[in-house]
């Protein structure tokens, strides 16, 4: 600071120190009503704190407070995002491409199906019926008829069903999760792209969960099937939040498209910005504004010391992959529980062993309840996930359908602690399961 010469704060800036401490008492306090998503026992949403390094590079990048739109409002972030993306693109495989960060999945998927559209205008957008909610919601507001796909009895889109949409020939673009929210499911990318190359089809990889298993997917025993994750090279665009599994604090998603030349669909003049650099400034291809340099900065942070490699941050994801696979196992062996279907990622999902679906439903209700009431050093929290009979039925449950659908359990097993406690949680969930009768 001194460089640049002294100045005094503004005292309308000032607050009362005794008064500042007490609304931070105040803070603290109600930030006590919150779920332990740090804690190995909480195996609920998608959720965790972000790495410390992650901490450290936002923080002390919040203090300038750059902003990425332009490299006026924050050159060294913008290149640090620059950077980053570049090896978020190298890790797909894409070599010249064009992406940036963004402050969410949502944002950025937002960014791929309004390129589609630029791309093919006139023309639908499909994705799976277990696709996120975003890309109907999307559809909408872009003025597109979205298609939603049937899946498999994986939970996978159904490729036949694929087929015979796109044949009608009123479909630009397909949307293949890499990792669906609800399941983990990983659509067959390898066997789509043929299809969707004969009918003119380009193909948009909602990677938002999933992307970072790019890196354990290698056919290993922990690791994850490696043939849907590399097709995603020949693929037009991928979407991948960061901060799900990239360590990183809320607000950092990213866009890759594999032909920078789409930049041409982001084209604008803004009379306010722009001026230091005939560089690219990120703003001039996205459509959000002012987006934090401290993202790109935690990011870019975070990568110097786990770097994207199978033995950087790929080893922060083989445990979660792991107890995932164990679970499986134990689930398979025991009376009490049963898996819905067998995890492809991190997520499992499960359900009490009973008769009729309103009472797996109920029982499903009381376990989520009861393991959120138990004594803090001993609770365990899970999520629930609604279903059909059908799709129970299709995956072999026999299970009698009283009601149309129910909610079965479902956990996201993405803190490595969780592999070291998953037995116990496994037997706790069945403790709480025969309470809930
Ligand atoms: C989380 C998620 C999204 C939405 O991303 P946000 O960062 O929550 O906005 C989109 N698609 C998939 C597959 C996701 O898991």
């Amino acid at each position: 600071m001194d460089e640049f010469g002294p100045y005094a704060p503004h005292g309308s800036l000032d607050v009362d120190a005794t008064a500042l401490a007490g609304a931070h008492a105040e803070l603290t306090t109600r930030l006590r009503d919150n779920y332990p998503f740090f804690h190995p026992r909480y195996i609920g949403q998608m959720l965790k704190p972000p790495h410390p390094a992650a901490v450290l590079g936002y923080v002390t990048t919040m203090l300038i407070n750059p902003n990425n739109h332009a490299l006026d409002g924050g050159p060294a972030t913008a290149r640090m995002e620059r950077e980053v993306v570049g090896q978020l693109a190298t890790m797909f495989g894409f070599g010249e491409h064009l992406g940036h960060l963004t402050s969410s999945g949502t944002i950025a998927n937002l960014e791929a199906l309004f390129v589609a559209r630029e791309l093919h205008p006139g023309k639908g957008i499909a994705y799976s019926a277990d696709a996120h909610y975003t890309h109907s919601r999307m559809c909408h507001l872009l003025g597109v008829t979205g298609h939603a796909v049937a899946t498999d009895r994986a939970g996978r889109m159904d490729l036949d069903a694929l087929e015979a949409l796109l044949r009608t020939g009123s479909v630009g673009t397909v949307v293949m999760t890499a990792g669906t929210t609800g399941l983990g499911a990983i659509d067959p990318i390898d066997q789509a792209a043929e299809l969707c190359t004969r009918h003119g089809a380009r193909i948009h990889v909602d990677a938002a969960y999933g992307g970072f298993f790019r890196l354990i997917a290698d056919d290993s025993a922990d690791g994850v099937a490696a043939a849907p994750f590399q097709a995603i090279a020949d693929c037009d665009s991928v979407v991948i939040d960061p901060h799900k599994h990239g360590l990183q604090p809320y607000g950092c998603g990213a866009v890759l498209f594999r032909d920078p030349a789409v930049a041409a669909h982001y084209v604008h003049d803004s009379p306010y910005t722009y001026f230091t650099s005939d560089d690219m400034h990120l703003g001039e291809i996205s459509l959000e504004c002012s987006r934090s340099g401290a993202s790109a900065a935690a990011l870019w942070l975070t990568l110097k010391l786990l770097p994207l490699t199978p033995e950087g941050l790929g080893a922060v994801l083989r445990p979660g992959r792991r107890a995932a696979l164990r679970w499986a196992e134990l689930l398979a062996a025991s009376t009490e529980l049963a898996a819905y279907q067998a995890p492809e990622l991190d997520i499992v999902t499960y359900l009490p062993r009973r008769d009729r679906l309103s009472d797996v439903d109920r029982s499903s209700g009381r376990i989520l309840d009861a393991g959120m009431a138990l004594r803090s050093d001993e609770a365990v929290f899970v999520a629930t996930y609604d279903v059909t009979a059908d799709a129970l039925a299709a995956r072999g449950h026999t299970v009698t359908a009283d009601v149309g659908h129910g909610r079965v359990l479902r956990s996201v097993l993405m803190k490595p602690e969780t592999e070291t406690v998953l037995p116990q949680l496994h037997a706790r969930i069945e403790q709480l399961s025969r309470d809930a009768g």
